[in-house]
């Protein structure tokens, strides 16, 4: 049985406008195609980055005539105006999360995810479009009031800075982690933080030479290259690395996405059993999966 931790059932991956019409019209069935297509290829174990419209709320319902544990976040928060909103709520300030964490329990979530900076730029290298959008402290209290709630903490942080904030606030997992540092690296493998680097958003655009993106392609590979060589540290450093394809985004296709993000983390150079150990043992953890 496969894991993906880290994926988005409200995105197809494609054209999503026109699936999202669907769903939001009340008819589920992209929906229910979508989990046959995890469970034709055997990934059975899912973990949703949330969406503002409620899609993986109504999947989760779904998901267990499949035979899949699914869990959701429901909706992400993220700063107002920073990165994130389509991925759930923008909040500001400590107060507005206070109210907004207590509306979000009524839903169950089975964690919490906080987007805590903006996302890769394709067009420079090194540069994310925002380092770090709420401060250290809202972090901080955050992630701790999901602790309170025994909630696991998944953090979408890019850049040095806000990784580096995420995981001494208490994340659990950092998701995505573009240009982190050494000490970031350290830091992970010495509090247990478990990284999910998402190498298939981009990978994919590789592997398909994507035209839409001709332009920025050269960027794209030396950012993709750069990644591979942390995560290539990040294991020699004892971090535990898990597979999250971020299937949903362009080009990233659901079921078949946990698989595209083994066969780039196997460009790192990393053996098989190291590659095993990641795929089950790790992933497993981070859905807290003790059964099988
Ligand atoms: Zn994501």
């Amino acid at each position: 049985m496969h894991v993906d931790c880290h994926i988005h059932i409200a995105l197809n991956g494609q054209n999503y406008k026109e699936y999202q019409n669907k769903i939001l019209q009340g008819d589920y069935q992209p929906i229910k195609d979508v989990l046959k297509e995890y469970k034709k290829r055997n990934v059975l174990y899912l973990r949703d980055g949330g969406d503002r419209f409620g899609i993986s709320y109504i999947a989760r319902e779904f998901a267990s005539d499949e035979g899949i544990t699914y869990k959701t976040p429901i909706y992400a928060f993220c700063k107002v105006g920073s990165y994130g909103s389509f991925l759930g709520k923008p909040i500001n300030g400590i107060d507005d999360f206070k109210n907004e964490f207590r509306r979000l329990l009524r839903y169950k979530p089975d964690h919490l995810k906080l987007i805590v900076s903006g996302i890769v730029d394709f067009s420079s290298y090194g540069h994310v479009t925002e380092e770090m959008s709420f401060d250290f402290d809202e972090i901080y209290y955050m992630v701790q009031s999901a602790k309170d709630e025994n909630l696991q903490v998944m953090v979408h942080a890019n850049s040095s800075k806000s990784v580096r904030a995420a995981i001494m606030a208490g994340a659990d997992t950092i998701e995505h982690g573009y240009f982190i540092l050494n000490e970031e690296l350290y830091l992970m493998a010495e509090k247990n933080v478990i990284w999910i680097p998402t190498l298939s958003p981009l990978g994919n655009l590789i592997k398909y030479n994507d035209k839409r993106f001709e332009k920025q392609m050269d960027n794209i590979k030396k950012i993709y290259f750069n990644h591979l060589e942390c995560i290539r540290k990040a294991v020699q450093l004892g971090v535990k690395i898990a597979i999250g394809s971020d299937a949903g985004s362009h080009k990233v296709m659901h079921g078949q996405g946990c698989f595209n993000e083994i066969e780039h983390l196997k460009k790192a150079g990393l053996d098989d059993e190291k590659i095993k150990e990641i795929a089950i043992k790790n992933s497993r953890l981070v859905l807290n999966i003790t059964n099988d």
